[in-house]
Order: structure tokens, then C-alpha cells, then sequence
């Protein structure tokens, strides 16, 4: 039976745009052909000015979590000690990825639905010596919360350790000034803001990176950037380019373009902020701390008497309407929706006039 949804409002993978669609229909062509190198090119190209570096972009066959292991095995040595910062569920798991590796995790669990500050941050570093590397998970897609990452990566860079940062779901969506900020490693994933399919990440590296992936003490082969640096001097990606997911990437880049990046942020936050106070009115609580809340993603504590799971099921059963449930602790918690991308206030106003309706049924009596 085909899966109907008709309103993909979940934190990715989001609505695919036509010029995407389309993009995904081109035919294939030889991958180290010049014809293909010069795009792909181009492609890195537009795609370090929407990070804001003069530093390297690569585009990487793979998912968001592959970031976490590229993060991992190119900056750090087996035990070299890294601050990790959870605020939620992504954060967690970056955590059991470094672990796995022998790296000397230091965490710093801020309780969930809670901003990371850049006081936690600073706090962390001075009690802890010898840290060599920051990890933080920029837009927490598991509780909708933005950290505050101009302010920490200062003082990150005022301690002297280097900052990685996961923007899997921000990338694209919220701000970002890779350089302006001194971000030495991000990645994004592009079934996100990049409104393509899942099987792309995207690794941003500045210069300080560059120094510690020259002499990281990991074994590393399909993960190595320096490999990918070699590879896009000419256009090449080390193994066989993903073709068809590059076509949609610099589709979805056209239309970025198009917008403007700044734009784009200011839709995804307006968006977000609208959504945030109709929800409010009929009684979802926010759970994202005020001031820090996802303009990607927002995390929503329904009204008492009202089971997310059971409204999430609802949803999609009686209006083909996809959002999230609450991951890991939160299951059963809240329910998450997604408007990154490819959204328009229309796109929500439906889910929140099928919340809306959801509410009174079950008010009524008519959930059963
Ligand atoms: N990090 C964040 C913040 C995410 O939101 C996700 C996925 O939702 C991941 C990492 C993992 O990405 P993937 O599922 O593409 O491997």
C-alpha cells in the first residue's frame, strides 16, 4: 500500500521542491568527466559562500551522522580529551560515537528543552584542563532548541580548543558565519534545510581543522577529509560521486540563491515564531526555552489530558499530516514539527487548524 502523506511536516527528510524533483530525473553522466567536475566545482563553490568561509565545503555520500565520526576521527587522538555539550538526544549520541572511539568524553548535560550558555561553556573549560575540542550540537533537533553558537564558539576560541559543530538540521535554515565565528568543523545533512533527499553530508573545515586533521591519530580511509581535499582540487569526489543527489543539491542551492540566504533564515524564524504563538494560543507549551526556540523545528508539550503519541497517530491517520513524536526521553512527551526548507505559512496553518480540531474531538469525547 502506498504511504500517503500529503503534509511532510516532519524534522526531515522535508518536501522535496520541483527544481528538485527534477534535478533527481537528470540522466548520468561520467562522474570524472570534465563536464561534471566543472559542476561540482561550481557547486563547492556556492556552497562555501552559503557558510560564509573562505575555507574548504565538501559534499560527502553519507548522513548526519556520519558527521559525528568525520568529526572524531580528523581533529582528535585516541584519548585526547573533548568537551561535549547534550542538550538533548543528537548531543547524546555524539557522545556514544566519541566514546567508542577512546576519546576522553567530558560532558556537560544541560537539562533538555534548555539552552546551552556560553557561561556553561566557559565554566566547563576552566574547571577541565586540556581540552583540545568543543562538540555541540548547534540546532537540537530532538527538543527544538537553537544553542547560541556566535557566543559560545567565542569563547571556545578564547580557551584556545577547537569547535565542531553538528548543524545537521540548521545548516541553510538558521543563521550561520562559519569564519565570522570561528567554526572550525560543521556538518549538515541534506534531507534538512537543503530540502534534498536523505544521503548527503555536507562538512564545512577552516584552517585551525586543517592543522589538527594533519595530525589526528585515527586510523581513517572513507572518512578522510584530506582525501576529499585532494579529490576537489578537481572537481572529484574520492569514490563515485552521488550523482543524482548532487544535481538536487545544487537545484536546492539555485533556489537558496535565489531567495537569499538572509532571507531564507528570516522566513524559517518568522515561520517558526508564528507557529509557536498559534500553537500557544490553544494551549501547546513551547518546550524549547524561551529565547532559544528552533526556527527549523518546533518542540510542543500538548495541553493535559492530550497523549502526543496518540495526537502524532491522528494526524497522520485523519489528515496525512507526518510530524514527529518525542525521541529517546522525551518519547511520549511532546511532538515535533519539522518547517525547514521548502515551507510557506500555509504548509503550517494546516497543521494547526488539524491541532486545533484534534484538540476539541478529544475534548469532546470523539477519541477513542
Ligand atoms: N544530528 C542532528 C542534529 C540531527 O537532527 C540528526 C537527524 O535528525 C542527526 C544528527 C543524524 O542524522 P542522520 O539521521 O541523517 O544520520
Amino acid at each position: 500500500m502506498a504511504e500517503i502523506v500529503r503534509n511532510l511536516r516532519i524534522a526531515g527528510p522535508t518536501p522535496l521542491p520541483l527544481p528538485v524533483l527534477a534535478a533527481l530525473q537528470r540522466p548520468m553522466v561520467p562522474h570524472r568527466g570534465q563536464w561534471f567536475r566543472e559542476f561540482v566545482r561550481n557547486l563547492l563553490r556556492r556552497l562555501r559562500e552559503l557558510h560564509r568561509t573562505d575555507g574548504d565545503v565538501f559534499v560527502l555520500p553519507g548522513t548526519g551522522s556520519a558527521g559525528w565520526e568525520i568529526a572524531v576521527v580528523n581533529l582528535l587522538h585516541p584519548g585526547d580529551r573533548v568537551l561535549l555539550l547534550v542538550n538533548g538526544d543528537f548531543g547524546e549520541r555524539w557522545r556514544r560515537v566519541a566514546e567508542r572511539y577512546g576519546v576522553d568524553v567530558v560532558v556537560r548535560e544541560i537539562p533538555y528543552g534548555q539552552a546551552v550558555r556560553p557561561d556553561h561553556v566557559a565554566e566547563s573549560l576552566g574547571q577541565t584542563p586540556g581540552i583540545r575540542a568543543v562538540f555541540l550540537v548547534y540546532n537540537e533537533t530532538s527538543t527544538g532548541v537553537l544553542n547560541p553558537l556566535s557566543e559560545i564558539a567565542a569563547i571556545v576560541r578564547d580557551a584556545g580548543a577547537l569547535l565542531a559543530v553538528d548543524g545537521v538540521s540548521a545548516i541553510a535554515g538558521c543563521p550561520f558565519e562559519m569564519d565570522a565565528w570561528g567554526v572550525d568543523l560543521v556538518f549538515s545533512g541534506s534531507q534538512k534545510a537543503w530540502m534534498c533527499p536523505p544521503g548527503l553530508v555536507i562538512v564545512g573545515v577552516g584552517p585551525r581543522a586543517w592543522d589538527a586533521v594533519e595530525g589526528a591519530g585515527f586510523p581513517r580511509a572513507f572518512w578522510d577529509l584530506r582525501e576529499y581535499r585532494a579529490a576537489a582540487r578537481t572537481g572529484d569526489l574520492p569514490s563515485t560521486a552521488p550523482i543524482s543527489l548532487i544535481y538536487a543539491l545544487e537545484a536546492a542551492v539555485g533556489m537558496i540563491e535565489e531567495e537569499g540566504l538572509e532571507r531564507v533564515w528570516n522566513r524559517h524564524r518568522e515561520l517558526a515564531g508564528w507557529f509557536r504563538a498559534a500553537t500557544g494560543s490553544v494551549g501547546f507549551r513551547c518546550f524549547a526555552e524561551a529565547g532559544f526556540e528552533s526556527p527549523t523545528v518546533t518542540a510542543l508539550v500538548p495541553p493535559e489530558g492530550i497523549d502526543p503519541e496518540t495526537l502524532v497517530a491522528r494526524l497522520e491517520r485523519r489528515y496525512g499530516i507526518a510530524v514527529n513524536g518525542g525521541q529517546g526521553r522525551l518519547k511520549g512527551k511532546i511532538i515535533r514539527v519539522g518547517h525547514m526548507g521548502w515551507v510557506e505559512r500555509v504548509d503550517l496553518e494546516v497543521v494547526y487548524a488539524a491541532l486545533v480540531r484534534e484538540l476539541t474531538d478529544a475534548r469532546e469525547g470523539r477519541w477513542d
